[in-house]
């Protein structure tokens, strides 16, 4: 292209139009421009061409702000993540895909839209299935093996549908192009539009005689035992896509998914926040004063931690590591150990005694403390 025209300039709109605004400009451009509106008129077609390239840019933020700061030079192949422009007509369509879906009612494209290519290959329905770890399969990782009810190819026929192989034949409608083309009246004007053939119903072959297991279906109930490796870290809600494992279609074609839902079972100690997790931990109140050596669970197993002299409650204790493992990689969170301190709500004559008399003695008076409490606010005053 010699020189380009300025998006905004082509799309008709000003530097600071929204999202909105753009996209009602291209779509009536798009509507204008269209090529079944404009046949052969190689002037449109550049149009038309022209705002779909403005449009991929202008709606695109990154872009957009790259535009606005360098102009076309902005958009450059230089780290060869730069706008390619559109190359084949039907890119457009595939690219603005709902834009066209909305402006046109679905109906229209004929000859240009791949949507007939794509429909010949017939998938399979997605399967879900929930899978509920513990917090140690969640940290190392795991393979479950799934026994998955789904639909499965008929084994008597193959996936077919048919008695025999002479029981397939061509459909005579619409010559095994599984689509057939009408002329159409349309917003646009007259136009060619594709659809699936009504005779076969897109499968461009009709069956004979029906196989007697499947009842001419191609599928069959079944059931099927798949290993799923879940990798360690992974949260509750996330999901996995293990490819072609989810309902066989039918008669022919490509499995559907199975879709992997994760549930984190809960553990009855160690909570979850993101990939750290929480620990509870209460101590006596002669431990906090005195110090302690005390036990804190992990998914690893107990380990020992101390407790300081003077240990506040509240007080967080981090121990590196002992985490969750990042589910892309980048490192493992820690283990916080959040400590309370045990104030007991029964106690004997002799225990108050006792406290009755640590009552009287300084080291016990908050207001005495040394860059205590009361202390900080004296300064602050
Ligand atoms: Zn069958």
């Amino acid at each position: 292209m010699a020189t380009k025209r300025d998006y905004y300039e082509v799309l008709g709109v000003s530097k600071s139009a929204t999202k909105d605004e753009l996209k009602k400009a291209y779509r009536k451009l798009a509507i204008q421009y269209h090529p079944d509106k404009n046949p052969g008129d190689k002037a449109a077609e550049e149009k038309f061409k022209e705002a779909a390239e403005a449009y991929e840019v202008l709606s695109d933020d990154e872009k957009r702000r790259k535009y606005d700061q360098f102009g076309h030079a902005g958009l450059g192949g230089a780290g060869g993540s730069g706008f390619s422009g559109f190359g084949d007509i039907n890119d457009i369509f595939e690219h603005f895909g709902d834009i066209f879906g909305s402006a046109f009612g679905g109906s229209g494209f004929g000859g240009f839209s791949s949507r007939g290519r794509s429909q010949q290959v017939r998938k399979g329905s997605n399967l879900r299935v929930k899978v509920h770890l513990n917090l140690q399969e969640v940290v190392q990782g795991v393979e479950k093996k799934l026994k998955v009810k789904k639909k499965v190819a008929c084994s008597t026929c193959n996936g077919s549908g048919a008695a025999n192989a002479q029981a397939v034949q061509t459909c005579t409608t619409c010559k095994g192009t599984g689509y057939v083309v009408q002329v159409v009246n349309s917003i646009l004007g007259r136009m060619q539009q594709q659809s699936p053939c009504p005779t076969c119903g897109g499968e461009g072959k009709t069956i004979t005689q029906k196989c007697t297991t499947c009842y001419g279906e191609g599928i069959v109930d079944g059931e099927e035992t798949i290993s799923v490796k879940i990798p360690a870290g992974v949260g509750e809600g996330m999901q996995m896509n293990v490819a072609g494992k989810g309902n066989a279609p039918r008669r022919g074609g490509v499995n559907g998914d199975l879709i992997v839902v994760i549930t984190e079972e809960k553990h009855p100690n160690l909570q979850r926040d993101g990939n750290d997790l929480i620990y509870e931990l209460p101590i006596s109140f002669p431990d906090a004063v005195m110090g302690a050596t005390v036990e804190v669970p992990t998914v690893e197993g107990a380990v020992k931690i101390k407790i300081d002299e003077g240990t506040q409650p509240g007080k967080v204790l981090r121990l590196r590591g002992k985490g969750i493992p990042d589910v892309n990689g980048y490192g493992r969170g820690d283990l916080l150990v959040h400590i309370q301190v045990f104030v007991p709500k029964n106690i004997t004559k002799d225990e108050r005694k006792i406290l009755e008399k640590l009552q009287e003695s300084e080291s016990f008076n908050p207001k005495f403390a040394k860059n205590g409490f009361f202390d900080r606010m004296k300064d602050f005053f």
